[in-house]
């Protein structure tokens, strides 16, 4: 009996963990996520925040926090559907509907919260979901929850997604087909005109998690869709507020009907407090700066630019990126994460990313570069990967 307290059979799968060279203790950050920071006690440049556009710290957005919380205080109170609904939580979905350029917007706590909620709401048994085999673990969550039958297609492959759609439509009422927009660990956009065609001649609904393409891609950050000129073809739109916009959230955009049905069997909504005002107050600043000024977006393109042309002229493999998400693939898992420890102990921070999040063999340090990052910061970074490639033999 007493052993099953002691969690021995956890304690053998951490063993394993060492073994493999991946366990790790959670890094703790001193101070905001910014360009460079105070990390685990060290000063580092910080190539692993999701804050694109240096938003999570910026001033306006928290003088706009302050005063949310002065009027409407610290909670929601409730979930949005008794009475954690407050008029800035419409404000916001308005302005996100405005902003994507769609008919409405379901604001929700986080973006897995919305995947793992819009999904299960809007397909049942009967229906089939068609996911791209590298779509984010929050998706493959979601679609875990509905009865809906699933399958994959392989990564960006359309003749493989039309041979799966030609084989299916008939048997199955709805057709739902996943994708993200930008692929969070390669960097890589979908080919979503091709998608959206297929979708559109064999009669499929199409989803597409934009959580990397928000603040990022298309005419002041509007995302992917707009990047394409997609507007009113996709059915579904998912955004983060954690990422670009720097605060915390997810949103889907997509019709009234949608919003409609969401108000009714949407789960985190249903059964989870709604965004505190605070969060909400600081959104809608981030929103309307975005709206009102192209100076964030440019500035993290040309550094993403930047520092890219840079990192591969030295020779690294940064794979497929056409975004930001520098991946700089190593290979093994355990050469991995010592080339990330290196990287920390000479003042950078990359994460290293490996199996079970990218597949066996393609560890990599993912950098993310940011409007907040200097080229000066970008420079010394470049530096450190060239000193620490070269002293591993990685380069
Ligand atoms: N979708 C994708 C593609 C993501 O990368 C992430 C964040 N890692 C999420 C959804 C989840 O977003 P959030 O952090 O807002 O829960």
């Amino acid at each position: 009996m007493s052993n099953v307290h002691e969690l021995n059979f956890l304690k053998e799968k951490i063993q394993e963990l060492k073994n493999d060279g991946v366990h790790r203790k959670l890094p703790i950050l001193e101070g905001a996520n910014e360009a460079e920071v105070i990390l685990n006690g060290k000063k580092v440049i910080n190539l692993s925040s999701n804050n694109y556009l240096g938003f999570a710290n910026h001033p306006k957005l928290k003088k706009a926090s302050v005063e949310a919380i002065e009027k409407y205080g610290v909670g929601a109170g409730a979930v949005r559907t008794i009475i954690g609904n407050m008029d800035i939580h419409e404000e916001l979905e308005d302005l996100l509907a405005q902003f994507k350029r769609e008919e409405a917007v379901m604001v929700f706590q986080s973006g897995f919260n919305c995947n793992a909620g819009t999904i299960q709401a809007v397909t049942e048994k009967g229906d089939l979901i068609v996911s791209d085999e590298l779509n984010h673990a929050s998706i493959i969550d979601g679609a875990r929850l509905t009865k809906a039958d699933k399958t994959v297609f392989k990564h960006a492959d359309m003749n493989h997604l039309e041979a799966v759609l030609k084989e299916n439509r008939d048997k199955y009422r709805n057709i739902l087909i996943i994708t993200d927009g930008v692929f969070s660990m390669d960097g890589d956009i979908a080919p979503l005109p091709e998608i959206v065609a297929l979708a559109e001649k064999y009669s499929a609904m199409t989803y597409v998690d934009d959580a990397h393409g928000s603040g990022v891609l298309g005419e002041s950050g509007r995302g992917t869709i707009d990047h394409f000129g997609l507007h009113g073809r996709v059915d579904f739109t998912i955004g983060t507020l954690s990422k670009a916009i720097g605060v915390i959230g997810g949103y889907v955009a997509g019709s009234h009907t949608m919003k409609d049905w969401l108000s009714h069997r949407g789960r985190p909504l249903l059964f989870s407090t709604s965004l505190p005002p605070a969060a909400v107050g600081a959104i809608i600043e981030a929103v309307k700066l975005l709206m009102s000024t192209t100076e964030y977006t440019d500035r993290l393109w040309e550094n993403a630019k930047y520092f890219k042309q840079k990192i591969s002229q030295l020779g690294f493999n940064i794979g497929k990126s056409a975004t930001p998400i520098t991946p700089v693939i190593i290979g093994e898992e355990g050469l991995t994460m010592e080339f990330s420890k290196k990287l920390f102990e000479n003042g950078v921070f990359v994460s290293g990313i490996v199996f079970p999040t990218v597949p066996k063999g393609t560890g990599r340090t993912r950098c993310m570069v940011t409007a907040g990052h200097t080229k000066e910061q970008l420079d010394r970074a470049v530096e450190i990967f060239k000193k620490v490639g070269e002293e591993m033999k990685v380069l």
